[in-house]
């Protein structure tokens, strides 16, 4: 038995895999494969309305969002953000607490201005700034709720006045929050949601339409809110993913019951690293992440035994993101209690 700590694309329940197998050779008895029927049929349309309904219902969202399943993952976001929402003589705020968004706020200035509130790239974004203000007169707030590659997190949400947006591509559906109160939040399915290839967009449609520019129609999402996510044929296997997915994390009690899992995961990991005399923990205790935790081994000979041990267990992904090196292990909501106690448990004999 493997155990996949892998950041993205990464586990997803096994029921979920059987179920999607089954769906490629014959979709619900009909026959036919998931992969060859039309995408306008009202058998594929029952598996986008079954989804989307389920992603408002996990996340209590009212009724003035609309959820999307689009192309082009969370990269895709980064400029189609700002090129929906801000005139070229227009500001929109950002955070700056990781790679990721990092590389939204590149692509904002490809559309307008954008003021950096704040910023933790003075430590390698080993923490969350706190105490920034954010600008009143700003168009939007953008920031990144889990940073996957430097394992931090942000459990608060801002207080602002102005829309919020939010990249929440590898914690979305991991613990509770009002998720009402974002104007925008999308996510690369890959890590806690289904397949790569999709990408989840929840938007408040006040917000749109206010933009002077001409945007072509896959770029529009008020055109992707009419078409129903069809304006072009949809991801349609990674869409069916995330349907299992989300009806599994509905019987597994929801966000609210997969967070306590999720919570005693981590609590576990982290007690064991913390005690653990020869590994380290970079980053800042009130920031740690509950979905990536990232630790170093300073000394080589046990860094190398500790590889050997998870070799042998069958254990993969520990290794971190090539931009910061040492190990990366992620706990995303399909990742079994199991796998963190046998980690620990690897842990505590090396
Ligand atoms: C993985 C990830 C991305 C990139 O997602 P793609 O779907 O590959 O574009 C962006 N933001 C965050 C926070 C991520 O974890």
């Amino acid at each position: 038995m493997k155990h996949n700590f892998n950041a993205g694309p990464s586990i997803l329940p096994k029921e979920v895999f059987e179920e999607a197998s089954q769906g490629i050779l014959n979709f619900r008895d009909t026959g036919l494969s998931i992969l060859e029927i039309g995408h306008r049929t009202p058998l594929f349309q029952s598996v986008m309305d079954e989804a989307i309904m389920l992603t408002k219902e996990l996340m209590h969202l009212d009724r003035d969002h609309s959820v999307l399943f689009l192309h082009g993952g969370a990269t895709t976001q980064f400029f189609q953000i700002p090129m929906n929402l801000l005139n070229e003589n227009e500001t929109a705020a950002y955070l700056d607490c990781g790679v990721w968004g990092s590389k939204a706020i590149k692509e904002a200035k490809l559309f307008g201005e954008v003021k950096v509130v704040a910023s933790s790239k003075d430590r390698n974004y080993t923490y969350i700034p706190k105490g920034y203000a954010i600008p009143a007169d700003a168009k939007y707030f953008h920031y990144t709720t889990n940073n996957t590659i430097e394992g931090t997190e942000m459990f608060d949400i801002p207080e602002t006045n102005i829309p919020l947006v939010a990249d929440m591509s590898s914690d979305i559906l991991s613990h509770s929050m009002d998720f009402n109160r974002f104007a925008m939040i999308y996510a690369g399915a890959q890590k806690n949601i289904g397949a790569a290839g999709v990408n989840m967009v929840i938007v408040r449609q006040d917000i749109l339409g206010k933009v002077n520019r001409k945007l072509p129609g896959m770029m529009d999402y008020r055109q992707h809110i009419e078409a129903g996510s069809m304006l072009n044929t949809p991801p349609v296997f990674a869409i069916y993913v995330c349907l299992l997915t989300l009806r599994w994390l509905k019987k597994m009690g929801g966000v609210e019951g997969i967070e306590k899992i999720n919570r005693a995961k981590a609590d576990l990991l982290y007690k064991t690293l913390d005690e653990k005399h020869g590994f380290e923990l970079p980053v800042a205790r009130e920031d740690r992440s509950r979905m990536n935790v990232v630790f170093l081994i300073p000394d080589h000979s046990l860094e190398k035994k500790f590889l050997d041990a998870c070799q042998q267990a069958g254990m993969v992904g520990v290794k971190g993101h090539r931009s910061v090196g040492g190990f990366r292990v992620s706990l995303y909501n399909a990742l079994p209690f199991e796998s963190v106690k046998a980690l620990t448990a690897l842990i505590n004999e090396l």
